[in-house]
C-alpha cells in the first residue's frame, strides 16, 4: 500500500519527503522543525502531512506555548 493518494490538484505522485516545517500561533513563528516526514507532490510541489504527524507536532507546540520558538528534534518524527 502506497503512503499517500497521488496529488489532488494535478494527479501527480506524491512521495515522501523530509522537509522543514514552519508552524505559527497567529502570526508568531512557534516552532520550526527539521525533517518532518511529509509527503510532496513531484509536480506541483503541493504538500501532504500525515494526521499522525501533525497530532505529533501540535501536542509539542501547545505544550511548549511559552517559549518564542523551539526545536524539535527530528529523531521523534521516525516514518511507521
Ligand atoms: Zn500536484
Amino acid at each position: 500500500m502506497r503512503e499517500f493518494e497521488d496529488c489532488s490538484y494535478c494527479g501527480g505522485r506524491v512521495a515522501e519527503r523530509k522537509v522543514q516545517k514552519v508552524c505559527y500561533w497567529g502570526e508568531k513563528i512557534t516552532a520550526i522543525m527539521d525533517n518532518v516526514p511529509t509527503g510532496v507532490c513531484e509536480q506541483c510541489g503541493e504538500k501532504y502531512y500525515r494526521a499522525s504527524v501533525l497530532k505529533q507536532i501540535e501536542k509539542k507546540v501547545k505544550n511548549r506555548r511559552k517559549m518564542s520558538m523551539i526545536k524539535i528534534p527530528l529523531v521523534k518524527y521516525a516514518a511507521r
